[in-house]
């Protein structure tokens, strides 16, 4: 049982918004131990000289298997088994590496999906904690149904939730509209009818398992809202008319405290390229610029209303890397949150609105993930990108040579 302390490190409070003088931090078990004015003498140290010490971010949208490039349909449909679990491996690797501690998956072949958690409890040097729904349950032919759950009715429902919970995977998720990926899927109409995403919902919770919808149709927003789900994912706000938020859906959204995670940045990115590929891989998306770039006003207008926001970049979709979560929250800064609130958005908020459990706070007691960062993150979102030191569980994952020479 060896305990290692982080010394005169500044702690990032991102629950209050504001940083320590210079103290010591203790971690041992992979959790934090104890938090003091110095280390005890002949105690090892990691030497903060005064960097700050932020707990390690949170994603809560990725795709593990997708490999973020320009054509990630294409790639996945065109790869074997072990050539997606390489892909899936490097975007664990590039996450760890970009300071994210912990990634939630929302869609993946199940069985691979299986193998890499595998995979990263026998070496979790090599990525992030995980957190995932398995295959996603999806209509017929729908949205991801390359590696969904396929089903049209009740029991169909029933036996698919069940299933993913029992493979391991924490929580569900619906595709309650069209994909942007997925030809022959509409964004703009509600995909999945509202008993079986009713159903969806019973199943999961009775088995103490939470529901997350991906919406882009306001229909499939109203039907989440029914069915009581406890996450809708992009919640895009497309019609047939276009892209139009509805303060009043939002509002039931808030009363009802389900929560949102707008994913802007894979948006912005997916728009930019169309714009320069000139169509979407999608025809049926006719309005789809339109309906991403609404996700970057979707974000200020949740804020506003004071809604309960997660940070997801939806990693793995176009031109969308596993290293794209501080570009998320510069997103959110550009439209109006401060630095706080977006950096809440990928650590304390995520942890309590997803009950991801005591990670996502520097505070005694809690998993000791974290970042060594050389400027204060409240004041400079940007340092995220290239963190002196990461630690997962209470164990340095990531010190790179040069940055080696913090370390003891
Ligand atoms: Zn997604």
């Amino acid at each position: 049982m060896s305990t290692v302390w982080f010394q005169e490190v500044r702690v990032v409070e991102v629950a209050a918004g504001r940083v320590t003088a210079p103290q010591a931090v203790a971690v041992e078990d992979g959790r934090i131990a104890e938090i003091a004015a110095a280390p005890p003498r002949d105690a090892a140290v990691i030497k903060g000289a005064g960097r700050f010490l932020a707990p390690g971010l949170i994603d809560a949208h990725v795709h593990f298997f997708l490999a973020g490039n320009a054509t990630p349909l294409e790639t996945y449909l065109g790869s074997s088994e072990e050539v997606r679990l390489a892909i899936a491996e490097q975007n664990a690797r590039l996450a760890l590496a970009s300071g994210i501690t912990t990634m939630r998956d929302c869609g993946a072949p199940a069985a691979l999906m299986a193998e890499l958690r595998a995979r990263l409890r026998r070496a979790p040097e090599l990525g992030p904690h995980v957190v995932s729904c398995g295959a996603p349950l999806t209509r017929p032919r729908g949205h991801l149904h390359y590696f969904g759950e396929e089903v049209s009715t009740t029991a169909e429902v029933r036996a698919a939730v069940l299933r993913q919970l029992q493979g391991g995977n924490e929580f569900i998720k619906l595709i309650a509209s069209g994909g942007g990926l997925t030809p022959n899927t509409d964004p703009a109409a509600a995909d999945l009818a509202q008993p079986l995403m009713s159903e969806a919902v019973g199943v999961a919770h009775a088995q103490g398992a939470a529901v997350a919808a991906h919406c882009h149709a306001t229909e499939s927003m109203e039907r989440a809202l029914v069915a009581g789900v406890d996450v809708i994912e992009h919640a895009s706000f497309v019609t047939r008319d276009g892209h139009r938020f509805d303060d009043a859906i939002a509002c039931r959204l808030r009363s009802a405290g389900i929560v949102v995670d707008p994913t802007v940045v894979g948006a912005l990115r997916s728009a930019a390229e169309i714009r320069r590929a000139g169509q979407s891989a999608n025809p049926a998306a006719v309005s789809a610029i339109a309906r991403l770039e609404g996700r970057l006003t979707n974000a200020a207008r949740y804020r506003e209303l004071g809604l309960k926001i997660v940070a997801g970049t939806d990693a793995g979709v176009t031109a969308t890397g596993f290293d794209s979560l501080v570009d998320e929250l510069l997103a959110y800064q550009s439209v109006g949150f401060s630095a706080a609130e977006a950096l809440r958005a990928a650590t304390c908020d995520a942890a309590e609105f997803l009950a991801l459990g005591e990670r996502g706070q520097v505070r005694l007691g809690w998993q000791a993930d974290l970042v060594l960062l050389e400027n204060d993150p409240l004041l400079d979102l940007e340092t995220l990108r290239r963190p002196a030191l990461v630690m997962k569980a209470g164990r340095v994952v990531v010190a790179s040579e040069q940055r080696a020479a913090l370390a003891v």
